[in-house]
């Protein structure tokens, strides 16, 4: 199997991390590899690994790290079968020090490596307005923003008209407390890279368009002399 280079977006909820990830892997040659959506794509399956996650959804008990990796390098296995195939930009694995660790070992036996892992870095005071302005419509789903995405009618949905609630897991308390979590889980994650020369940290509290263009600007180089 050829050799391949992945980039790692690393980032806290409302870093527009999915949104960047989303943006700038086509224009880098990567695609897009999202841990959230392979789990709803997998559920769609009936493979023995599907079951096997759904074994723990069913219990409401958290999906082990080593099953989740199976999930990644399942996806990447599919990937390799595409002919214009280079490297995947990873969202959302890994979270933890460990998941780090053995992505590592499991990159190696592979034969891929790690281009680079990115930092999208926003203040906790930025990451608290955008989480905490966001609504949603009860009826409908429909999702907006107090300041970034508002509706035109005050509060109401405008597809259906509904009135727009706050998520209940969104009060002040809960994102501080979310956003303490990640710091915790993230910081040793972060030196780990960090000690490999791998980090680089990007302004995320800037608009998206300027932080797509940091992003590409500072991966390209890193991923030009690819095969
Ligand atoms: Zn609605």
């Amino acid at each position: 199997m050829a050799g391949r280079c992945h980039v790692i977006l690393i980032g806290p909820q409302g870093s527009g991390k999915g949104t960047q990830a989303a943006r700038s892997a086509p224009r880098l040659g990567l695609r897009h590899v999202a841990t959230g959506d392979l789990f709803r794509h997998l559920m769609q399956r009936d493979d023995e690994l599907a079951r096997e996650v759904r074994w723990y959804y069913d219990r409401g008990a958290l999906v082990p790290d080593e099953v989740v990796l199976r999930v990644l390098l399942q996806r990447l296995d599919e990937l390799e079968e595409d002919a214009d195939y280079r490297g995947a930009l990873l969202d959302g694995y890994p979270r933890t020090r460990a998941q780090a660790e053995a992505l590592d070992a499991v990159l190696r036996e592979r034969n891929d490596c790690i281009a680079a892992v990115i930092h999208l870095a926003v203040p906790r005071p930025v990451l608290i307005e955008r989480l905490g302005g966001r609504l949603i419509c009860p009826q409908c789903g429909a999702t907006y923003h107090r300041q970034f995405s508002p509706p035109a009618v005050d509060l109401r949905c405008d597809r259906c008209g509904t009135s727009l609630t706050q998520r209940s897991d969104d009060t002040p308390e809960a994102i501080a407390r979310r956003l303490e979590t990640y710091e915790q889980q993230t910081a040793p994650l972060l030196d780990y890279y960090r000690a490999r020369g791998l980090l680089i940290e990007i302004d995320g509290a800037r608009p998206i368009d300027a932080v797509t263009e940091a992003l590409v600007e500072a991966l390209q180089p890193l991923l030009a002399d690819r095969p």
